[in-house]
């Protein structure tokens, strides 16, 4: 006996909130909209406040900035949570990510304390420094649909930070295979999306998973 069928997945049009407050967050989510014709404008364009992460995974925090936006604004709001889990830290510092860096946003500071309590452990070879970056995705709409997505990529952090490219984490993170670090790759290297990959960044390759869900390339 066949179960019922899932529910159909809501397709978006029209105008978006992007409910980010994060200037590198924001440009790669417009980068990765831009191919679908959507209008969107950033939270931080409403004059939006920012909700407290209070979830206790990237999927619920997405929700929680998704949600607070749409009933902001009446309209629909895609959110991103997202963040550096490394895996000799037990996953630190994963959903705390952007509080790693402290309210001056200072992820050089960030950066050197991981490699710091990496060294404490004796972690010193790739191997040893293996990490991951989740981005998980939600789109909200007023009628309290909601629509998630969650990816991650994997590599291992390098020492000293290398390329001055992205943002937050980047230039210490090095995907496997390739000998670059995301802070030096190009934004549609990082992205990585067809025809040139199949997504290499954890955001590109959740975004994919959204799209084909709930997106329509633009005429
Ligand atoms: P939040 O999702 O706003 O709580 O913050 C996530 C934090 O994770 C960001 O402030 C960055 O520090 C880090 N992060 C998330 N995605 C990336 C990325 O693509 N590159 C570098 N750092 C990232």
């Amino acid at each position: 006996m066949s179960g019922a069928a899932p529910p159909p997945h809501r397709r978006i049009s029209g105008r978006l909130v992007i409910a980010t407050h994060n200037p590198g967050k924001l440009r790669e989510m417009r980068e990765l909209l831009a191919p679908y014709g959507i209008e969107a404008v950033s939270a931080g364009e409403l004059g939006l406040g920012e909700p407290e992460e209070t979830g206790v995974s990237f999927a619920e925090n997405a929700r929680i900035k998704a949600v607070a936006a749409t009933q902001a604004t009446g309209l629909p709001a895609f959110a991103d949570d997202s963040g550096l889990c490394v895996e000799a830290l037990d996953g630190a510092p994963g959903i705390h990510s952007a509080r790693w860096a402290g309210p001056s946003k200072d992820f050089p500071a960030a950066m050197a304390r991981i490699d710091e309590l990496l060294r404490s452990k004796g972690a010193a070879s790739p191997p040893q420094r293996r990490a991951h970056f989740v981005s998980a995705l939600c789109i909200a709409w007023p009628d309290g649909h909601t629509e998630d997505f969650e990816a991650r990529v994997d590599g291992s952090l390098v020492w000293p930070p290398r390329g001055s490219r992205g943002f937050g984490f980047d230039p210490m993170f090095q995907p496997d295979g390739l000998s670059e670090t995301f802070g030096e790759l190009s934004s549609d290297d990082k992205h990585g999306l067809p025809p040139r990959g199949r997504g290499l960044s954890h955001r590109a390759r959740a975004f994919l998973k959204l799209a084909a869900a709930c997106l329509r390339p633009a005429d």
